[in-house]
């Protein structure tokens, strides 16, 4: 069986550690719905990249989820309708 023939003191088992910090994910945020994501993939919240939609998020969701996602976009375009008519007039 191997087995390690000499202790490693303190310093050098805490020199090879010293590479082992995790790095701060760089996040960004969506230009459509605000939410953070990383660079260079596409929103996991609304599915767009680049001003263009690239994964159909409602795909994976069920039945339930969907009606419920379509209720609130429902709900704010309404809402963006009354503010440009305030606008208009
Ligand atoms: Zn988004």
């Amino acid at each position: 069986m191997p087995h390690p023939k000499k202790r490693k003191t303190k310093s050098g088992r805490n020199e090879r550690r010293s590479h082992h910090a995790l790095k701060k994910i760089a996040l960004i945020a969506c230009q459509k719905c605000k939410q953070p994501v990383k660079p260079h993939l596409a929103c996991s919240n609304c599915g767009y990249y680049n001003g263009k939609e690239a994964i159909d998020v409602l795909k994976k969701l069920s039945k339930k989820e969907r009606m419920k996602v379509e209720k609130v976009k429902a709900k704010e375009e309404k809402k963006g309708e009354k503010k440009e008519t305030v606008s208009n007039s």
